[in-house]
């Protein structure tokens, strides 16, 4: 049953933020120790180029925003728990046909898809990017702790979607608790600074138009494109694609011969 008082709402708030904190350290924080000391070495291949590298005062910016962004995340889920108490929302709760589930989630990632790239378009607005996704951005060579480093503004809004998806659609609750999960692992990818997808997948038409680490880290590189979340449609379709990405994607481990790094002044850098 869902929480119909403010009391159990808030209590399930809580256990809600401290279940995704914990979840998500223990995750990040094992993805970085394998990938990025144990392979060091072992994955030196696999590396993604970047004009500047990762260092303490870079993983310290990405804790401290990532603490923040985590506390702002329950106030889409706050918002999205008063609502269904007040029976506002069409959200379905209790056992669902697990091929339902996939359809919602596969729907879910499309919609979350299209939701990011255009308010990320939003955010890249000269007027807006200084103020707000700049703070992603300081984070040049993008590390699993980039993942949710985001001001808290940007750390709302991007996980804002849910709400009006729990508002129109009558999407099992499974389905939202699959799709955070595989938000996050795609996240995590996107900023994980080594490429693990193998060249081949270029050559398979759905796979093909899906995101990547090296998709996401030329957007952290020159900043003019790559906007996607989940896949590189909505790029192709507004030709907001980052020239050379394929080539960057094979090239792994040697300087992508894609666009070049020009700048490290932000203002200059965003669009
Ligand atoms: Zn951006
Ligand atoms: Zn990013």
């Amino acid at each position: 049953m869902p929480p119909n008082d403010a009391r159990s709402i808030a209590l399930l708030l809580f256990s809600n933020f401290v279940t995704q904190a914990v979840g998500y350290f223990t995750v990040v924080s094992l993805v970085y120790f394998v990938v990025w000391r144990w392979g060091r070495e072992r994955f030196a291949r696999r590396r993604i180029a970047s004009p500047a590298r990762a260092d303490r005062a870079q993983l310290r910016h990405e804790l401290g925003n990532t603490l923040v962004v985590l506390v702002v995340g329950m106030l889409s889920v706050g918002i999205v728990l008063a609502l269904q108490a007040a029976g506002h929302t069409r959200l379905v709760s209790g056992p669902s046909n697990p091929l339902l589930v996939l359809l919602w989630v596969v729907g879910g990632v499309l919609f979350n898809d299209a939701w990011f790239y255009f308010w990320h378009r939003l955010l890249h607005h000269p007027r807006i990017y200084r103020h707000i996704h700049a703070v992603h951005h300081r984070s040049v060579d993008v590390t699993p702790f980039s993942s949710y480093s985001f001001h808290a503004v940007e750390g709302f809004v991007l996980g804002a979607w849910i709400i009006p998806a729990a508002i129109f659609l009558p999407m099992p609750m499974a389905a939202l608790g699959v799709l955070q999960v595989f938000g996050l692992a795609n996240n995590v990818m996107s900023h994980l600074g080594y490429e693990f997808l193998p060249r081949w997948i270029l050559r398979v038409p759905v796979l093909r138009w899906t995101n990547t680490a090296t998709f996401h880290s030329l957007h952290h590189k020159v900043l003019r494109g790559n906007f996607g979340l989940h896949t590189r449609l909505w790029d192709r379709l507004f030709g907001t694609e980052v020239d050379g990405y394929e080539a960057a994607f094979i090239a792994r481990g040697t300087e992508p011969s894609g666009p070049e790094y020009t700048s490290t002044d932000d203002s200059k850098r965003a669009e």
